[in-house]
């Protein structure tokens, strides 16, 4: 049986997801994870525990696990240590320095700018700094973010050098909460600063393989992303508009990083003459979303990167016909967590094939720019992506959270 390595920072749905791929396919996961002692051994005996915040000792220990014929890292953090495993394992995977281009939002403007890409104006602070000189300097509007987190966490739009100062304390406070110290990286002692770039966003989820980028799908994300807080809500595939220029770009953007192998996802945004890339990280679609994707005869996302990982030929396998999308249900108000109502009902509405509520009873919510978790998922299929937008807009208001210390959230 096949042996496929799937580093993964959490033990959380995704990684179960990629647990259940592989068993459909017959091929047996390796997980390495730094969450092993939270983690109800869904893997067997076999996990491998490591600390994150060693990645030269927790490929060591990986290495020392091997071989494996195949690997697959599933968020941002693992991809360094994936890559730094396959180098001593051998095997092929994106460069050491490739994934920590693609992770670090200053690295990775740097080598856009070098190959050519259109770049915002960036620059980097350091969090000694004092803000309101670098305010000063700043064009505006601009996006003030941390280099290394995701999910749009802590990424903050200023129009002017107040605004500036408030959201550079404000990111500094989040950079300084200690489950974000306690992953030592050099890259959380910046803020980044990027003039604002106007536009419709989209994303891209593609495979690499030698380098040579398979475009799986393309997102739109309908919804206007101009701040204060980049809440991601809609994912819609197919787009509306013509995706070549957002390929040729991610492909460049590709070639800048230096990235070869394994899964990738970008985001974009064109202002109706050129295409910007936002970043490319070196690894799937977050959280639950991979689930709007289904490739012809129901293939996951996951199966697909397994099997990619493996060494199968991946290139002719299509995404299914139609349109599908997904609603992240995002987190509007702090509280705690109490329960849903509605879910019936929203189930019913035509083209919603699955809602799943991830937020637990008694869980702390925290909403944007300093949390980053949403209350679910919404899923929606149907022959135009108008009526799939339709779908997860009528199914969001049919849904009251009920949050502890404020009143039900009417969407
Ligand atoms: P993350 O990795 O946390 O998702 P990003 O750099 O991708 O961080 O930024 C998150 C979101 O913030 C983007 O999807 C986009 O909507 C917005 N954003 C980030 N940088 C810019 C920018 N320079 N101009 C306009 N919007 C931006």
């Amino acid at each position: 049986m096949k042996r496929i390595l799937i580093v993964a920072a959490t033990s959380g749905y995704q990684t179960r997801m990629f647990a259940d791929a592989a068993r459909r396919l017959g091929v047996a996961p390796v997980l390495a994870t730094d969450r092993c002692h939270v983690l109800e051994d869904p893997w067997g005996d076999q996990a491998i525990p490591v600390r994150f915040d060693d990645p030269y000792s927790a490929a060591e220990t990986i290495a020392q696990a091997g071989p494996f014929d195949g690997i697959v890292a599933v968020a941002d953090r693992p991809t360094l240590i994936a890559a730094l495993a396959a180098a001593k394992l051998g095997m092929p995977y994106n460069s050491p320095a490739s994934v920590e281009a693609a992770r670090n939002k200053f690295l990775a403007r740097q080598r856009f700018k070098a190959a050519g890409l259109p770049v915002p104006r960036f620059f980097r602070v350091p969090l000694d700094r004092d803000p309101a000189e670098t305010a000063a300097l700043s064009p505006y509007p601009c996006v003030l973010k941390p280099l290394g987190l995701a999910a749009s966490r802590g990424v903050i739009r200023a129009n002017n050098p107040a605004e500036f100062v408030a959201a550079f304390r404000r990111i500094e406070t989040l950079l300084a909460r200690p489950e974000i110290l306690m992953m030592r990286e050099e890259q959380n002692h910046y803020i980044q600063v990027e003039s604002f770039i106007e536009g419709k966003e989209y994303s891209l989820e593609g495979v690499l393989t030698d380098g040579r980028l398979r475009t799986l799908a393309v997102f739109e994300k309908p919804d206007p992303l101009d701040g204060p807080f980049f809440e991601e809500t809609i994912y819609i595939t197919p787009p509306q508009a013509p995706q070549s220029a957002l390929v040729a770009a991610t492909e460049k953007a590709i070639r800048a990083l230096g990235l070869t192998r394994g899964p990738v996802h970008a985001e974009l945004r064109c202002d109706g003459r050129e295409a910007w890339v936002l970043e490319v990280a070196a690894r799937p679609i977050g959280g639950l979303c991979a689930k709007a994707l289904r490739f012809r005869g129901g293939m996951t996302l996951e199966e697909l990167l397994l099997r990619h990982a493996a060494g199968e030929d991946v290139s002719r396998i299509e995404r299914e016909e139609g349109s599908s999308g997904v609603m992240m249900i995002p987190i509007d108000q702090g509280g705690v967590y109490e329960g849903v109502e509605g879910l019936e009902t929203a189930l019913l509405t035509p083209g919603v094939e699955e809602i799943d509520i991830t937020a637990k009873v008694g869980q702390k919510l925290e909403p944007l720019p300093e949390g980053a978790s949403y209350l679910g998922f919404i899923f929606s299929r149907g022959s135009a992506p108008a009526d799939v937008e339709r779908s997860l807009r009528e199914a969001l208001a049919k849904l009251r959270f009920q949050v502890a210390g404020t009143l039900p959230v009417m969407r």
